[in-house]
């Protein structure tokens, strides 16, 4: 396996199957974003996949050690070196098929899709092919394996997946070929078909320790307030914490956009703005707080910080849609206030972490600070949810000025 941080039991359970030699073909990689799940699934590909794979005891594997095994566990490891792998670490393995968002307007046929969701075209022409038996020759997954080790396809944010996309998906995991694998990667496994899930494996990815993000993000050169500031912020996902922190890298291998062509895409890096958003943010929480401005303007702040966001994000990948863009970067708004409300609770708790944040309203009473985090969360429910953004930013804000008003 690649050296994926802070998943120890994610990847025993892949050791696990790896060791066991029963490889169940349907996997469901369910945990927060960010935090190593497709870098996980990659891995697991690229060890099947690859042409003289190392076997070596836990203890002596060193940064592939995994803590949840014992010292004689026998690990499975890529060479790293062969044709496959050196396929796989340039996007081009032709066994191995990655479905992401980029793909969504490559399949549109029609021109209309929004780029959001992932269709039935998209499932159709990246794995299932066309359902009647004459066209299913054409598909990805019907089609032998190349290099004789099997054909392994990856859906990233599986949960895009519209129910008819879904439900292709079912049928063909009704009789799936031999040595064909499915892992989907998702944050919202319960936007999959319970008869997917219960169809899958399910493998559990948590969220990254607070000291692991500070330690990778100190490494990228970033100081301990700032590493310390992202990591509470990112709610311990790495990839969210240096989508942030830095332009120019990110923590995984980039994502193919399409395998088979060298065409890669750089995630969505909205860049060290990050610090001036939450300098703003916390200014109009506490002005707020102190009755100074009304709930609009912090509205109106929100909404332009993340269109700001969306316009960064769209430069990286201009196929991506404005409407989803725009709600990312709400949603990363959104993020930074609970984090911030949840750290005050935090701190009443007697919390050693704490974000170093400018703040005039330590004195609001815990109850209010709670209601205040209740209202935070429940709007970025509805935002998944698919809510107007900007009705929604305004009733937002105004239970907020409520809540702290009522303090009294
Ligand atoms: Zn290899």
């Amino acid at each position: 396996m690649l050296h994926i941080l802070g998943q120890p039991r994610a990847l025993a359970h892949l050791q696990r199957a790896v060791h066991s030699g029963r490889l169940a073909s349907t996997w469901i990689f369910a945990g927060p974003p960010g935090v190593g799940k497709f870098n996980a699934a990659l891995a697991m590909a690229k060890t099947c996949l690859c042409d003289h794979p190392i076997s070596t005891s836990n203890c002596q594997a060193g940064v592939s050690r995994v803590p949840a095994l014992p010292d004689d566990f026998i690990l499975t490891l890529p060479c790293n070196t062969c044709e496959s792998c050196i396929a796989i670490e340039h996007s081009n393995h032709p066994d191995l098929h990655v479905v992401s968002r980029q793909l969504i307007r490559y399949h549109d046929k029609s021109g209309k899709s929004k780029g959001t969701t992932l269709s039935i075209d998209v499932i159709r022409g990246e794995i299932t092919g066309n359902a009647s038996e004459e066209h299913r020759v054409e598909a990805k997954l019907y089609k032998r394996s190349q290099r004789n080790r099997g054909k392994w396809f990856i859906i990233d944010e599986a949960d895009l997946m519209e129910f008819p996309a879904q439900n292709s998906l079912l049928k063909a995991l009704e009789e799936p070929p031999p040595a064909s694998y499915l892992m989907m990667i998702t944050a919202s496994p319960g936007e999959l078909l319970s008869t997917i899930r219960s169809r899958s494996q399910i493998v559990l990815f948590s969220a990254l320790p607070e000291a692991v993000v500070v330690t990778v993000l100190k490494q990228r050169g970033a100081t301990s307030e700032q590493a310390g500031l992202l990591a509470r912020l990112s709610g311990g996902s790495l990839g969210r914490a240096l989508a942030w922190f830095d332009q120019e890298e990110t923590v995984a291998p980039a994502r193919p956009t399409k395998v088979g062509t060298a065409t890669k895409t750089k995630a969505a890096k909205p860049s060290a703005d990050v610090f001036t958003w939450v300098q703003q943010i916390t200014a109009g929480l506490d002005n707020l707080a102190n009755g100074r401005c009304v709930s609009m303007e912090l509205a109106a702040t929100i909404q332009s910080q993340a269109e700001e966001y969306a316009q960064r994000s769209l430069k990286q990948d201009p196929l991506a849609s404005k409407d989803r863009a725009i709600r990312d970067g709400v949603a990363v708004m959104l993020g930074f206030i609970a984090a911030w409300f949840d750290d005050r609770l935090r701190n009443r708790v007697g919390s050693a972490v704490s974000i170093p944040l400018p703040s005039t309203v330590h004195a609001l009473p815990e109850s209010v600070i709670a209601e205040c985090l209740r209202i935070g969360r429940k709007a970025e429910a509805q935002l998944d949810a698919n809510a107007h953004v900007g009705l929604l930013l305004a009733t937002t804000t105004t239970a907020w000025e409520q809540a702290m008003a009522a303090r009294g």
